[in-house]
């Protein structure tokens, strides 16, 4: 089934930029898309319109049009990892990962105990359990990229986008972070994410869509997109794509 499908869409910021010109493409559900493109590419805009959070006419989420969707309704079918969030209270990392859980509570509801459960076994995951109780504002800018992560678990969503999620990350975290999303694509969730590491990309996604100037220059199978001549069109600097045996590496 298609869980997200954009036809013909352009977007046009009230200062007059053209930030979207014509996309039009399709992800598959249990797919994983990295988006690839340069600074003001159009990524970030293409992400908030994913998310609803400017309205497009021309997108749909599993057959029905994004701007149907009631906001509940939307976050249990699609959750939003930004790079970074402000913090304007100093709540646990438990309780801002319980967020995740909105979609499924009443106004006012309190969550309940398989909430707490659920939050504390996403914090788990990403290997902040033993930190539930600290507060937000003492985390590094890592470690609140993993929270942003855990709350995006807990959301239980069919769909996760990510916005450069390894941007802080150490060596070891982006690993971890790969290895989460990677187990998460075998639990059969849709995964759209953006990034400037082409390796890490090629890694994780099944599919790669390269946006330039706002205009879609390459869309489909990593194996049959992520060339050499295409990457160095991209980012307008000379790349490789290398296969050595199983491995692919793009320097
Ligand atoms: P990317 O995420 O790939 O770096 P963006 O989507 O942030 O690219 O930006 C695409 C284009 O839209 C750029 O030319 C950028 O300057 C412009 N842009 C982004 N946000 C705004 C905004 N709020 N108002 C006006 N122009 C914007």
């Amino acid at each position: 089934m298609t869980a997200i499908k954009i036809e013909d869409l352009s977007f046009t910021y009230p200062s007059g930029t053209r930030a979207l010109c014509a996309i039009s493409l399709e992800v598959e559900e249990h797919s994983t898309l990295a988006l690839l493109g340069s600074n003001g590419a159009g990524k970030s805009t293409l992400m908030d319109l994913l998310f609803g959070w400017k309205s497009s006419p021309t997108i749909t989420l599993f057959g029905k049009p994004l701007k149907e969707y009631g906001r509940k309704e939307l976050g249990r079918n699609i959750a939003l990892v930004p790079q970074s969030e402000h913090y304007n209270f100093s709540f646990t990392l438990l309780d801002y990962t319980l967020f995740g859980r909105a979609p499924y509570l009443a106004e006012m509801a309190s969550p309940t105990d398989k909430d707490v459960h659920i939050a504390y076994e996403a914090l788990d995951m990403v290997g902040l359990s033993l930190f539930a109780q600290r507060s937000v504002t003492s985390l590094s800018g890592g470690e609140g990229q993993l929270l942003l992560i855990a709350r995006a678990i807990a959301q239980e969503s069919k769909v996760l986008l990510l916005d450069e999620p390894t941007s802080a990350l150490d060596p070891a975290n982006r690993r971890k972070v790969l290895d989460i999303l990677a187990s998460l694509h075998e639990q059969g969730k849709t995964i759209i994410f953006t990034t400037h590491d082409a390796q890490f990309a090629y890694e994780l996604a099944t599919h790669v869509a390269m946006l330039k100037g706002g205009k879609l220059i390459a869309f489909g199978e990593k194996e049959k997109v992520v060339t050499s001549e295409v990457l160095t069109t991209l980012y307008d600097t000379e790349m490789t794509v290398c296969t050595i045996g199983e491995k692919t590496i793009i320097y």
